[in-house]
């Protein structure tokens, strides 16, 4: 439990310098497992975001045309002061967020892969030369879009502050952080550490504060030249309305409600091992979670009795424990999960499994199958977020691919199959901007993420995160015929 003494104490950074916010106000954040303050934080607004886009704004011509070679040395002590850090940003993440420590070691060491990764990338960005006729010398040049801003989601707030920020950094931006406020304390750290690796002040801020205020300032910057939001599609929606008032390049990384295949013909230990994880993992919280089970009628029985004793085998308990599932992440997450497990009731009846809130303090939720689900119904269409998974059964190939496109949303889709042809049919013929065969959460930094439908547009990681922090200016040279 956090005791006044270890109370953790958050500022603003801006252009440098950690500073309260202008109007003094501050704000907490809880630590899942006990439900007890865990961190007082500076709670920025609009004059902050103002001061963090201007110090951006001045340091961008130096960033922008500081050596390439030199950005990617930056970025890449970056990465190592993250490493060195490991265990106590791995803690903080866990107290901050719920969950166990073991993954938020693998969301802080995936922060430093985007440093490195990216740190790679600042000397290869170049454009094309296009030929035209004998007269012409013509090239593209990709330029940085200048101030961005990335907003975060509360469920893997280290692993998407490096997945939004080093990209935007190696390809010459300079860059405005809003944490999600009930997440901020990483990203703070984090931009505090980048100072320390040589970064310049301004060239990466961070406004912690609630989204109505620091999120929609940032957002709606005239400043601004790029936003990568990152979260819900009602949020999404509205960020991206507010940047197109200023034509502000934008791109949405939302939610999903992700299809998951088991065919007879799949080794069916691996598919239960993959599955689990793709639904149990940070809880259910996460926006790539296989929370759709369509699994054949004939291996239905067998599977469903397999997954469910391995779900009896999950850990539940506080993130410092690190057991295999953690807390949810806050008191407004839990009520949202349990209005959930009372509506998977309503609609199909008793959970084959879990379906339960442990009886302590914190937000804990037992991990919960409901089985005998209908496509129509809204524990199948809805983004849950929870450790919650909807069990659909399906006759034939064409009716299970139909199910896995009967969704609003198409981030991710995975199918559990040896028939090569049939993966492949899979990955044509369903509507999602991932493809998982035989695996889930499979590609790190270097393969492009982002979602179909109602789960966004543009891309991040790999080369297409560049592409989107860069715009390109052809230059078209009239030569002449000598
Ligand atoms: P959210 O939309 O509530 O908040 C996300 C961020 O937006 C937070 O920083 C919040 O403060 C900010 N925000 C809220 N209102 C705002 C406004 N009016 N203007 C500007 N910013 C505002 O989402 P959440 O609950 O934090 O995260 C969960 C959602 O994120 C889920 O839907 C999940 O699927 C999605 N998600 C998507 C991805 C992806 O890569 N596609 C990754 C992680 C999470």
């Amino acid at each position: 439990m956090a005791t006044p003494a270890d109370r953790q104490t958050y500022d603003l950074l801006v252009d440098g310098e950690l500073l309260e916010a202008q109007s003094g106000e501050r704000f907490e954040t809880r630590d899942p497992a006990t439900a007890e303050p865990f961190a007082d934080v500076a709670r920025g607004d609009e004059p902050d975001v103002d001061a963090a886009v201007e110090s951006a704004e001045a340091a961008f011509e130096e960033w922008s045309s500081t050596d390439p070679q030199e950005r990617g040395r930056i970025l890449n002590r970056i990465a190592g002061k993250i490493r060195q850090e490991q265990d106590r940003l791995a803690e903080l993440e866990t107290r901050d967020n719920g969950k166990p420590l073991w993954h938020a070691q693998n969301d802080v060491e995936t922060c430093a892969r985007y440093f490195e990764y990216y740190a790679g990338f600042a000397d290869k960005i170049h454009g094309d030369s296009i030929p035209l006729t004998d007269e012409y010398a013509d090239y593209t040049i990709r330029e940085p879009l200048g101030v961005t801003a990335q907003i975060i989601p509360w469920n893997l707030p280290t692993n998407i502050f490096g997945r939004s920020v080093a990209p935007a950094l190696a390809a010459g931006n300079v860059a405005v952080v809003k944490p999600a406020e009930q997440t901020p304390v990483t990203a703070v750290e984090v931009g505090k550490l980048a100072l320390d690796a040589g970064l310049p002040a301004g060239v990466l801020n961070v406004v912690p504060g609630y989204g109505h205020e620091a999120g929609a300032a940032l957002s709606s910057h005239p400043s601004v030249d790029g936003v990568s939001f990152t979260g819900s599609v009602p949020t999404g929606i509205e960020v991206g309305k507010s940047a197109l008032e200023n034509v502000t390049n934008v791109h949405l990384e939302l939610g999903g409600k992700s299809p998951n295949l088991v065919f007879p013909d799949a080794d069916l230990d691996a598919a239960v091992e993959s599955t689990k994880t793709s639904i149990f993992a940070n809880a259910g919280q996460v926006c790539s979670a296989g929370s759709r089970l369509l699994v054949h009628e004939d291996v239905h029985d067998e599977f469903l009795d397999r997954l469910v004793q391995r779900v009896h085998e999950i850990t539940v308990d506080a993130g410092l424990e690190d057991p295999e599932m953690g807390p949810l992440v806050s008191e407004e997450q839990f009520e949202k999960v349990t209005k959930y497990l009372d509506l998977g009731r309503e609609e199909v009846g008793e959970p084959v499994v879990g379906g339960e809130t442990l009886d302590r303090d914190g937000y804990f939720v037992e991990p919960t199958i409901f089985d005998g689900v209908e496509t129509d119904m809204r524990i199948a269409q809805e983004e849950i977020f929870g450790p919650v998974l909807s069990v659909i059964e399906f006759e034939d190939e064409q009716e299970a691919f139909e199910l896995a496109n009967d969704v609003e949303y198409g981030l991710v889709a995975g199918i559990h199959t040896n028939d090569v042809g049939r993966a492949h049919r899979f990955a044509r013929d369903v509507d999602a901007g991932q493809i998982y065969i035989n695996e889930w959460f499979a590609g790190g930094e270097e393969t492009p993420f982002g979602g179909f439908k109602k789960s966004g547009f543009g891309r991040e990681k790999g080369l297409d995160a560049i592409d989107a922090y860069t715009q390109t200016k052809n230059v078209c040279a009239y030569i002449g015929r000598e």
